[in-house]
C-alpha cells in the first residue's frame, strides 16, 4: 500500500502543508517554525500528490471552506485511523546522561552525532531525551539555525546537519566533501529559484528560468529535480503549463 498523507494547517501561520500519516513534526515552508501535526485537524489522503494537490486548493482564497467541509466529511473515519497511527510504539532511547556540558553544546553534539544524515524530525525529538534536552528549546534553536544554513531540510520532515563547525571537545567525524558541496549546492539552488521567482510578480516561464540558473552555474538535471521538489512541498504553483509561480515564504 502507499503510504497515506496528511493535509493541515500550519497552527502557527495558518497556511497549509502536508506530512506523511503518522509523522508528528514538520518545517513550515512557509513561515520557517517547526510545528506539530495536529492529526484531529488533518485531512488523510492516498498520497503526496494528492496532498500537494490539495495543499495548493486550500492555500488558495475561499480554500478554507473546502477543507472545513473535507474535514467535516471526513471526521469519522479519521478518528479510527488516527487510533491505528497511534498504537504504533513510539521509540524511545534511554535517558543517557551527557557529562554536565552545556545545553548548547549538548545540542550540537547530538546534531554531530546523528544528523549528518537526513534525519526525521520527529526521530530527532525523542532523541533530544538522550542528551537530556527540552524539545521546545532544541526546536527554536533549529529554527534559527536553518536560517544560517547550519541545518537543512531535505523534506519538511527530514533535517540534516551541514556545518563544520567544531565544538570545543568534541572531534567530529570526517565526511567526504564531495557530499558537502553538493548539499551546499542544492540549498543555493532552492535559494536562487525562489529569488528568481519572487522578484517577479507574475509566472515566470520554465524557459526563462532554466536560462537565468544555468547563468549562475546550475545545470539543467539540477534545476528539473528543484523545481519538481518545490512543487511537491507546495512552494511552487505553475498556474498554466510551463510558468512558475512562487507561493512560499521564503
Ligand atoms: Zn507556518
Amino acid at each position: 500500500m502507499r503510504k497515506r498523507f496528511v493535509v493541515f494547517r500550519c497552527p502557527v501561520c495558518g497556511k497549509f502543508t502536508y506530512a506523511p500519516l503518522g509523522q508528528k513534526t514538520r518545517l513550515c515552508s512557509f513561515c520557517g517554525k517547526i510545528i506539530r501535526i495536529d492529526a484531529r485537524q488533518a485531512i488523510v489522503v492516498d498520497d503526496a500528490k494528492q496532498a500537494s494537490f490539495l495543499v495548493k486548493r486550500y492555500n488558495l482564497k475561499g480554500g478554507e471552506k473546502n477543507y472545513l467541509e473535507t474535514l467535516k466529511a471526513q471526521k469519522k473515519e479519521l478518528l479510527n485511523l488516527i487510533e491505528e497511527v497511534e498504537e504504533v510504539p513510539e521509540s524511545s532511547y534511554e535517558g543517557k546522561e551527557v557529562a554536565s556540558s552545556s545545553k548548547t553544546r549538548r545540542m550540537f553534539i547530538m546534531l554531530k552525532e546523528n544528523c549528518t544524515n537526513p534525519i526525521n524530525i520527529d526521530e530527532l525529538r525523542e532523541l533530544c531525551k538522550k542528551y537530556n534536552l527540552e524539545w521546545d528549546w532544541v526546536r527554536e534553536q533549529l529554527e534559527v539555525l536553518s536560517k544560517e544554513g547550519t541545518v537543512i531540510f531535505p523534506k519538511p520532515w527530514l533535517l540534516q546537519y551541514i556545518s563544520d563547525e567544531t565544538v570545543e571537545g568534541y572531534v567530529p567525524k570526517k565526511r567526504p566533501s564531495r557530499k558537502k558541496n553538493s548539499l551546499y549546492q542544492v540549498k543555493n539552488l532552492r535559494k536562487a529559484l525562489a529569488n528568481v521567482l519572487k522578484g517577479k510578480n507574475e509566472p515566470v516561464s520554465y524557459n526563462e528560468l532554466v536560462e537565468i540558473l544555468k547563468a549562475k552555474g546550475f545545470t539543467l538535471d539540477e534545476i528539473e529535480e528543484t523545481v519538481r521538489k518545490l512543487s511537491m512541498e507546495g512552494l511552487l504553483i505553475e498556474p498554466r503549463p510551463g510558468y512558475f509561480l512562487w507561493i512560499g515564504d521564503y
